[in-house]
Order: C-alpha cells, then sequence, then structure tokens
C-alpha cells in the first residue's frame, strides 16, 4: 500500500488554502518528499506526518515554489531536539544541485554542509535512483533550465509527478499506465509558457492510460468547475483537483 499526501496545492502565490508545491509518499517500510515548497513543513506536521523520517528529497527544479522549505528542513532534521536520526537522507534534483547545495553552504555555514545526518546528494545522470523499495525514474521536463519529472514505482503501483512542465513526449512516457498522475496545471486562466492547461493535462493523461489524474500546482483564481470541466474534454478517467493535506491511498492490485 502506498499513501500520497498532498502538502501544498498551490504556487508561488501567497493563499491561506494552498500551499506551494510540496508531496509525500509513503510505502510500508520508507518514505519520500517530492519538492519542498514553502509551507510544506508547517503542512506536513498538520497532516501528522513524519517528515524527519523520509528516505529522500526529489526536487523537480530550483524555481523558490518547490524547494524553499530546504533549508528549513536540513535546519529542523538538525536542532529539533530528541530527534536523534543518524540514517541518510538521499537529496536527489536535477544537474546542478551539487553547485546549488555548495552555493547554499557557503552562505549558510555547516548546517547546510553537515545536517547532522549523512547527506547524499545526487544529480540527475548519475544512474538510477532506488529509495529501498521506490524505484525513481527521472526525466527531463519542458520547463526551467534541467526541470525534471519524477516516476515512482513501488511494487506494481506507479506514480507520476510533472514537476512543472508543458506538454512533452517525456511527460507522456513518465504518466506511462500509471494509477495516479499529479499533473501540475497553473495555467487555468491564460496560456503560461511552460505549463499546462487544463485541457492538456487531460490529453497527456488520456495519452497515457492514467488510471487516476491529479491537478495540482493551482493559482489562487482557478476555478474547481472550470477546471473539472475543461479537462473533462479531453480525459474520461476519474479526475481529481488536490486540496492541501488530501491524502490518497493506492492499493497493489492483486496477483
Ligand atoms: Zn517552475
Ligand atoms: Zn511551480
Amino acid at each position: 500500500m502506498v499513501t500520497f499526501t498532498v502538502l501544498g496545492s498551490g504556487s508561488c502565490v501567497p493563499s491561506y488554502r494552498r500551499s506551494a508545491a510540496a508531496y509525500h509518499v509513503r510505502w510500508s517500510d520508507g518514505s519520500l518528499l517530492m519538492d519542498l515548497g514553502p509551507g510544506a513543513l508547517r503542512r506536513a506536521t498538520e497532516a501528522g506526518i513524519d517528515w524527519s523520517s523520509a528516505d529522500a528529497v526529489l526536487l523537480t527544479h530550483f524555481h523558490m515554489d518547490h524547494f524553499a522549505d530546504l533549508l528549513p528542513y536540513l535546519f529542523a532534521l538538525k536542532n529539533t531536539p530528541g530527534l536523534g536520526r543518524s540514517r541518510e537522507l538521499v537529496l536527489f534534483g536535477p544537474v546542478g544541485v551539487v553547485d546549488v547545495m555548495t552555493g547554499l553552504a557557503g552562505l549558510f555555514g555547516s548546517w547546510v554542509r553537515m545536517p547532522g545526518i549523512p547527506l547524499r546528494i545526487m544529480e540527475y545522470g548519475d544512474g538510477p535512483v532506488e529509495i529501498g523499495r521506490c524505484r525513481v525514474e527521472p526525466m527531463p521536463v519542458r520547463h526551467s533550465r534541467g526541470a525534471l519529472g519524477f516516476r515512482l514505482e513501488v511494487g506494481k503501483v506507479a506514480i507520476a509527478y510533472s514537476g512543472d512542465t508543458g506538454p512533452c513526449d517525456e511527460l507522456i512516457h513518465l504518466c506511462r499506465e500509471a494509477d495516479l498522475a499529479v499533473l501540475e496545471c497553473a495555467a487555468t486562466e491564460e496560456v503560461l509558457a511552460n505549463h499546462l492547461t487544463p485541457e492538456e493535462a487531460g490529453r497527456i493523461a488520456n495519452e497515457a492510460g492514467v488510471r487516476t489524474l491529479l491537478l495540482s500546482h493551482f493559482y489562487p483564481s482557478a476555478r474547481p468547475d472550470d477546471v473539472l470541466a475543461r479537462c473533462r474534454k479531453t480525459y474520461y478517467g476519474t479526475i481529481l483537483l488536490a486540496e492541501d493535506l488530501q491524502q490518497i491511498v493506492l492499493a497493489e492490485p492483486p496477483k
């Protein structure tokens, strides 16, 4: 069984209702975080998630609405009284994540370089990423330089996450027959370059044969009825609109 929790269904625009992009995935003996936008840690505590035990943090790209809580996360790992964690944390991101972390360590010093636990920094191209039983397939998507989407496979359960992207073949590949595809849908009010409209997200899900489509990354102006109706024009499966703290439980299909 895999539990997917939305920690942030919003965008860079401050919103009481929606935190910026962040998701948590938990399986029987492991867990990871995907993106850590501002507000992610607070939402994780609100959801009752044991944020401190994540085996990995996967970053899709370096826009602040996707990774601004990374430093508070490392700081909290080091300074939360009684945590006592000694297990390694994998930090995986686009090409450049090593340079980003080196730069941040230059600014903030030892707690970035030595957050009190072994930190293994990996970037795209370093080879396959396996976080315990979770196989991670990263793939470049159409957004900022080096931006990635992810496909996670835990046993027979497959989850795809777009990060930020415009429509591209790579995204269809990541989403192929996924049990859950989490696609950004930032372009609801106007066409935004390198983001998805509801129709485009639906088209991707349809072509990839996705079982459940979760639309996320909404600006405050997004109107749920409108988003749903527009996505329904191109996709006939189950469509969910993300809300902060929403949980989706995925069970492995019977053998
Ligand atoms: Zn972005
Ligand atoms: Zn974004």
